[in-house]
């Protein structure tokens, strides 16, 4: 169920902060939260696999791992989401290992590697918000900021959307989208 869904423009695209259930996001593609062998893990990693089937993993294994923020991408498997991109955030120390820019660099390479394959919907999680512990309003600064940054620069992806699982990351995550400034 979604509650209190919100959205923003940037030029012709929508960013939009749903809750929600990542796998069952109806889009170009989903990002998941992986870690670096990129062979499964638990949070919305294993509920991707789990929904996906394993045509996800049996694609990722060619892959060779993924470095933290980057991003690759697979089939969707069983997914509705015809692809999973996958990125790897930071594991959050104190904020003063680059944790910031990997956060970014995770949602811009993302959208990169989307806009690479033509895609024009996709839906993120909280990346690095579950077990690799990053503060919440800071990560959803940083992802929403950097996604409006991308939606610019980039005009093809039509709508991104946010889809948090919890009604409270759901809030502080529609609390950052709109103290964006306004342009
Ligand atoms: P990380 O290792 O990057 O911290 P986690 O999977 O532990 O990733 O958590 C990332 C976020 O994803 C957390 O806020 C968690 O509550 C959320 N999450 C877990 N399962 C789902 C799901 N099915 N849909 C959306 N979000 C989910």
């Amino acid at each position: 169920m979604k509650t209190g869904a919100m959205e923003r423009k940037v030029g012709s695209a929508i960013i939009e902060i749903v809750q929600g259930d990542l796998t069952r996001e109806d889009v170009d593609a989903i990002v998941n939260a992986a870690n670096k062998t990129l062979l499964g893990g638990g949070g919305v990693d294993g509920a991707i696999h789990r929904a996906g089937g394993p045509a996800i993993i049996e694609e990722c294994r060619k892959l060779h791992g993924c470095e933290t923020g980057d991003a690759k991408i697979t089939t969707g498997g069983k997914l509705a989401a015809r692809h999973v991109i996958h990125t790897v955030g930071p594991v959050y120390r104190d904020g003063k290992h680059n944790e910031p820019q990997l956060l970014a660099s995770c949602h811009r390479r993302s959208l990169e590697v989307a806009v690479e394959h033509g895609l024009k919907t996709v839906s993120f999680p909280a990346i690095s918000c579950g077990v690799y512990g990053y503060p919440i309003p800071d990560a959803a600064r940083i992802a929403v900021s950097t996604v409006e940054a991308f939606l610019k620069a980039h005009p093809t992806i039509e709508r991104v959307r946010f889809v948090l699982f919890s009604k409270e990351v759901q809030a502080v995550f529609a609390r950052a989208l709109e103290a964006l400034p306004d342009y």
